[in-house]
């Protein structure tokens, strides 16, 4: 039959865009992708060092870079950061949503303000940073997204309410964009870690040792991986794949 699954042959060349690469499970995913071939947009907030070093460690790889500072919450900065990658390396065929915050918030003390800004950073970005991409990928009938949820879209998690939503949303999101691109050969999935050791989840705030059957938090490296696996699968599309280190199986 002769069918190819190598992951590596069907992601080698593409243009991708990682949002939030600057630190943590961004910066795996960058590095992971241009192993895999691809040539890799750093997006970043505010940390432009930090985005550098990121971008010397895909260079070394022998991928071409660029490094773009966009708040992806920002409609008219994620339409700027889309063209600026069309021009630096082509348009996006790989799409990672992964730039995101976790302000720790009580049901008492959780502001408006904080509620807005994790909906805007968390979820509408990742409908902006979609709607900018699909053009060029309609067009190919070929495109790949995955979104990075959080085990507090299903479970009860420990940043907040707040982050519960942005998360659950997301999840969502995923599914309509992919039950609706499908036919357009553009799959749609979320990955979704817990307790991954980052700026955002230290081991400090994890407390791995009780809340983890594994017996340690994950490595943005491992959720890499994952994240690889359903990009390279052309026949998944509307899932989520959970990495929590066996704190739940739904
Ligand atoms: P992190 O270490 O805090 O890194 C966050 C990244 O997002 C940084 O690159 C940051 O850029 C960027 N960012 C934040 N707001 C942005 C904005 N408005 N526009 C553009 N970039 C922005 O976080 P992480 O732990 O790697 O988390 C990455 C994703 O995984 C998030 O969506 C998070 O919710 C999710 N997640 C994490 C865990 C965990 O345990 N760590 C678990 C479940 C889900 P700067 O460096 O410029 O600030």
């Amino acid at each position: 039959m002769g069918h190819n699954l190598s992951t590596v042959s069907d992601l080698a060349g593409r243009v991708c865009l990682v949002t939030g690469a600057s630190r943590g499970i961004g910066r795996a995913i960058a590095v992971a992708l241009a192993a895999a071939g691809c040539d890799v947009a750093i997006n970043y907030r505010s940390r432009s060092e930090e985005a550098e070093r990121v971008a010397a460690q895909v260079k070394a790889l022998g991928r071409r870079v660029t490094i773009v500072q966009a708040d992806v919450a920002e409609a008219a900065a994620v339409s700027a950061m889309a063209a600026q990658i069309n021009s630096a390396l082509g348009p996006i065929d790989v799409l990672v949503n992964n730039a995101g915050i976790a302000l720790r918030r009580g049901i008492d003390d959780l502001t408006e303000a904080d509620f807005d800004e994790t909906i805007a950073v968390n979820l509408k970005s990742a409908f902006l940073c979609t709607q900018a991409v699909l053009p060029h990928m309609r067009a190919q009938k070929w495109g790949r997204i995955v979104n990075i949820s959080s085990g507090a879209a299903r479970g009860a998690g420990s940043i907040g309410l707040h982050y519960n939503a942005s998360k659950a949303g997301m999840e969502g999101l995923t599914r309509g964009y992919a039950s609706r691109l499908a036919r357009e050969g553009i799959t749609v999935n979320a990955v979704a870690p817990s307790l991954i050791e980052t700026d955002m989840m230290p081991a400090s705030e994890a407390n791995a040792g009780a809340r983890i059957p594994l017996g340690r938090q994950g490595r943005p490296e491992e959720v890499a991986q994952a994240t690889l696996m359903v990009l390279g699968n052309a026949y998944m599309t509307g899932q989520t794949v959970h990495l929590n280190g066996g704190t739940s199986f739904d």
